[in-house]
């Protein structure tokens, strides 16, 4: 078991044999001050400031910006890890000040999705809950208001069993305190996740990436098809719906000449009416595919014409369904195109070592 930063410091202070308040402050410092580094923490005792950066370093975060990309709506920023290995976050703004942030949950990706940058990395590791909370940490003691997170970075989380820590830990009153609906998790079909995020956060909302209606095809571009098959995904997200009652998000990347034929809508259109009483909770995002130059296999996006004629065979038919539009895509911070070992990535990791040699 990896204990989070939050229960080692509890810990480290039932050690030093002092009174349970003084986790109170470092919590309170951290979350109402927006206080950063441990020196800061004026209420503190010089000791405990002392044994906390000895345990800690002196932030309280352990994630360090990298590199930072903006264009309008979307900033990217490349956080370097305490082992040298780099994730990207994309940080949306809108209008009216709602923000809202795209994080990572492994480094790299083992899963090899065609279509998606991520993996070409292949699987480095997991990110602890430290790592993945961090990221929002990050923004959080900067000024930022964490209105609404997804799991779209890079990385599969249900694949992460820490994942689930960094959920109690964004969701935990006494720290983050985010309420389950602003989460969303995105997942190929990981079925043991669905299943237990089914029963721990039911008011997470979930999101699966679907992609093809047909067995073959997902297989073709999604390998994790042969394991949990497409059937056997709909079945768990359906036991989902049953549980929670919740409207589930398909996502659909329109890849053209692949998967963006009226068959494939059809053969969606089926795959959703067979759901029975659970049909009209499935709603279904159409999302133009972003291009990336990582992938071994090219693709294109479909045009708009098709885009909307796939889009009125579900719509005709009673199906909820969006064309989702999508910023960042100029600075590669789009869906599926988070990389992260581009020059600055290099550069990072390069002082990171020297730094550590010295
Ligand atoms: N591994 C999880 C979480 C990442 S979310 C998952 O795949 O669901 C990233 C989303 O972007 C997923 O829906 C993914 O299928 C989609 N995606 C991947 N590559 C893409 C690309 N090049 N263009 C648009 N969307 C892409």
């Amino acid at each position: 078991m990896n204990y989070s930063k939050y229960e080692r410091m509890k810990q480290l202070i039932a050690d030093m044999k002092l009174p349970d308040y003084r986790y109170e402050q470092i919590i309170k410092a951290i979350f109402l001050q927006h206080i950063s580094t441990f020196e800061r923490m004026s209420t503190l005792p010089i000791k405990l400031k002392e044994t906390l950066i000895d345990t800690f370093g002196p932030s309280v975060c352990c994630t360090v910006p990298a590199a930072c990309q903006t264009s309008g709506q979307a900033d990217k920023i490349l956080f370097l890890l305490p082992d040298g290995n780099c994730v990207e976050t994309v940080n949306l703004h809108y209008k009216k000040g709602w923000e809202s942030f795209c994080i990572s949950s492994q480094c790299g990706c083992g899963f090899n999705c065609q279509f998606c940058a991520t993996g070409t990395l292949g699987q480095k590791r997991n990110m602890t809950a430290d790592e993945i909370t961090d990221q929002l940490l990050y923004f959080y003691l900067n000024g930022h208001k964490l209105n609404s997170i997804s799991f779209m970075g890079m990385g599969e989380p249900l694949a992460n069993p820490n994942l689930f820590d960094a959920l109690n830990i964004l969701t935990d009153s006494s720290l983050f305190g985010l309420s389950q609906r602003r989460i969303t998790i995105s997942t190929i079909g990981i079925i043991p996740g669905i299943r237990r995020l089914t029963n721990e956060f039911p008011q997470i909302n979930l999101a699966f990436s679907l992609h093809s209606p047909f067995e073959k095809q997902r297989s073709e571009l999604m390998p994790v098809n042969r394991s949990f098959p497409l059937h056997e995904v709909m079945d768990a997200l359906d036991n989902h719906i049953q549980h929670t009652g919740r409207r589930l998000f398909l996502a659909y990347i329109m890849l053209n000449g692949v998967n963006d034929s009226p068959d494939h809508a059809k053969a969606l259109l089926n795959l959703l009416q067979n759901r029975g009483p659970w049909t009209h909770l499935y709603h279904v995002d159409l999302i133009p595919y972003n291009a990336t130059d990582k992938t071994s296999r090219t693709f294109t996006s479909s045009d708009k014409g098709t885009m909307k004629r796939f889009r009125d065979i579900l719509h005709g038919n009673g199906i909820s369904v969006a064309t989702r539009t999508q910023f960042g895509s100029d600075i590669s911070a789009a869906c599926g195109q988070l990389h992260g070992v581009e020059k600055d990535c290099i550069a990072a990791v390069e002082s990171f070592h020297k730094k550590n040699e010295v």
